[in-house]
């Protein structure tokens, strides 16, 4: 067993179609099109079963969901360093931001205003670069 199996709790089959597809996809998805993959590979899933699925790698740290400007959460794996992301009000693409600039203001706050900043939620929305063009 490796660390990310004992990490996950007991990795049931249905639970390991989950996380596969969030290791396999570069997309942030939301539950129902989880949902919708997953039954590609087992029919049987069902969306309560991928809800707690999600949670509980959410709880594990395995994943994070991301709020990008609608009522649900999009899920991706987990990474090593903080990222943010811009929407597309148009076409809906996302993008991911670096976040030095996020981390400079997390500084700026802290030697400006004494603030230590734990949790930073950013939302940047805008058109995205293929839709100003198509517009012009
Ligand atoms: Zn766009
Ligand atoms: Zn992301």
């Amino acid at each position: 067993m490796n660390v990310e199996t004992k990490r996950a709790g007991r990795m049931t089959r249905q639970r390991r179609i989950v996380m596969q597809i969030l290791e396999e996809s570069q997309a942030h998805l939301d539950a129902d099109s989880i949902h919708a993959l997953a039954r590609a590979r087992d029919e049987k899933i069902s969306l309560a079963t991928v809800y707690r699925a999600l949670a509980l790698f959410k709880q594990r740290g395995l994943i994070e969901e991301q709020r990008l400007g609608e009522g649900h959460g999009h899920f991706e794996k987990a990474q090593d360093t903080p990222h943010y992301h811009f929407t597309c009000s148009q076409c809906g693409r996302v993008i991911e931001l670096e976040d030095h600039q996020v981390l400079e203001l997390a500084r700026r706050l802290f030697t400006d205003q004494g603030l230590q900043v734990e949790t930073i939620q950013l939302l940047v929305s805008g058109r995205c670069g293929e839709c100003q063009e198509n517009q012009a």
